[in-house]
């Protein structure tokens, strides 16, 4: 911290008191002997995260986790990426200073990151979070991920559940193009 006389970043606690709101430090600059007072607090703050049928459940890191250790079964995928990319997300949620946060948000956070550690895992992940409106937006996502080849072959193979007769059916029930998204997994 900086001394609010003459901006030194050095100083001495001369007196510290705790109470149940955090701790009251008296403090002299090392630079100019200015006098000063700090309060630190504790950071418990608590995030909540809003889903769509608003309703509320605490965020913790290790529930984040165990979802991206799900997307990520059976992906080779080196060890502690995941525990990083749950850091990077709290400390960005901690950073916000919000104390309700969107599922959706949570989940772009976590898309990002999967769409550069495993495109497996990424599309498992969306195929569970991420609400897409109908099975021609996530024929669309996955169409995007593949490479020229991998494309090359999928036009040989006319993936059967994207096909024709299937995306021009309208009124796809979010569940069940859920189930179809599944099989090629
Ligand atoms: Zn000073």
């Amino acid at each position: 911290m900086y001394c609010p006389n003459c901006n030194n970043t050095e100083s001495k606690v001369i007196d510290s008191r705790d109470s149940k709101d955090g701790t009251r430090r008296r403090r002299e600059c090392i630079g100019c002997e200015a006098r000063f007072t700090t309060y630190e607090k504790v950071q418990n703050k608590v995030i909540q995260i809003v889903k769509r049928d608003e309703r509320r459940e605490e965020f913790t890191s290790a529930k984040l986790l165990a979802s991206l250790i799900k997307a990520c079964a059976k992906r080779p995928l080196p060890t502690g990426k995941l525990e990083k990319s749950v850091e990077e997300i709290e400390s960005i949620l901690i950073r916000s200073g919000k104390s309700e946060v969107k599922a959706d948000y949570i989940g772009q956070l976590v898309m990002a990151r999967l769409k550069q550690l495993d495109t497996v895992a990424y599309i498992r992940y969306a195929s569970v979070y991420q609400n897409f409106q109908d099975i021609e937006t996530f024929k669309k996502e996955i169409e995007g991920l593949l490479t020229p080849k991998d494309r090359k072959k999928k036009e040989n193979n006319q993936l059967s559940f994207f096909g024709e007769k299937q995306t021009k059916t309208t009124g796809l029930q979010p569940t069940k193009s859920l189930e179809m998204s599944k099989q090629i997994f």
